[in-house]
């Protein structure tokens, strides 16, 4: 107790010590997560837990590697743009809202990216029969699904963003499409956390702000004891989770080292926790692989 006195006291009369202390609490300080904790936090909500989770792609983004992973060769990847189910017995929760064309055509930069409009309307339809809506980070093909369209005054009151989504959506969103107005981020459900958010059976928020001050990956865990992590755009292609390494994306401004903390966390979890299925958004081959091995299904039930 004495310590803990003294060190506040020296905190209150020195503004350098204070400085620093605060300093070290700020992003750029070392990312990191507990799964255990984790794992506990998705015990916490009451309920039956998710069944199954699902995925729809409904647009691509036909890039070469080296733009996702750091030294990979010159060589065609697509990038999926996809959103997610995760099933309840009686409901679901969806994983980021899709987009537009409108939103769609501002990645392609001028040239003509595939664009699955039937896909995009069962995206829109799956987000507007959710119980509830999350979204891994505040870039367009995630989240506009849920700012734009006749039914987003309808999806906001249903939809999770975090402080920091908003705060770059209302002042510096990535494109003007999806700008909010103050009177619009009003509607939406806003929440800041500390590390780990529980927000349904078996779902819990990880915050790791590093590919946007926003970002958050999603922890699922199945009443079938399989447990899924979607990172989002942690990195764009699952080598970069294997070889820890980041974008090489000249576009993208992302907080490199908190991005490559994260995929130090997920390399060591995808050595650790064979139970566990890290899933990034845009990695076509492997939601390939996994559909194949009848861990995701590529197609959405709609009720
Ligand atoms: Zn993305």
């Amino acid at each position: 107790m004495r310590t803990i006195l003294a060190a506040l006291l020296l905190v209150l009369v020195s503004p350098d010590v204070y400085r620093s202390f605060a300093a070290a609490q700020q992003p750029g300080a070392s990312w990191s997560a507990d799964i255990a904790e984790i794992r506990r936090a998705a015990n916490l909500i009451p309920g039956a837990k998710p069944v199954r989770i699902n995925f729809v792609k409904f647009a691509a983004s036909l890039r070469t590697k080296n733009f996702s992973v750091q030294g990979a060769p010159t060589i065609p990847s697509v990038q999926a743009r996809t959103a997610f189910q995760v099933m309840y017995p009686d409901s679901y929760v969806m994983v980021d809202a899709g987009m537009d064309q409108t939103v769609h055509d501002f990645f392609g930069r001028g040239t003509k990216e595939p664009y699955d409009a039937a896909a995009a309307a069962e995206v829109a339809k799956a987000v507007a029969g959710a119980r509830m809506i999350l979204v891994t980070h505040e870039h367009g093909d995630h989240v506009a699904g849920v700012i734009r369209g006749p039914q987003a005054a309808q999806l906001a009151p249903k939809t999770i963003l975090t402080r920091a989504m908003v705060d770059i959506l209302t002042t510096k969103p990535q494109m003007p499409e999806i700008q909010l107005t103050a009177e619009q981020a009003r509607r939406f459900i806003v929440v800041d956390y500390e590390k780990y958010l529980p927000v349904a059976p078996g779902i819990v928020l990880i915050k790791s702000a590093g590919h946007t001050p926003g970002s958050q990956m999603v922890f699922v865990a199945l009443a079938s004891g399989r447990e899924y992590l979607l990172i989002g755009d942690a990195t764009w292609h699952m080598d970069g989770v294997r070889e820890v390494k980041g974008k090489a994306a000249p576009w993208v401004t992302e907080d490199v080292n908190a991005v490559l903390d994260q995929l130090r966390w997920l390399n060591q979890l995808s050595k650790t926790d064979a139970n566990l299925v890290i899933v990034a958004s845009h990695d076509e081959e492997q939601h390939a692989d996994l559909v194949q091995k009848m861990l995701l299904t590529n197609r959405f039930e709609l009720r």
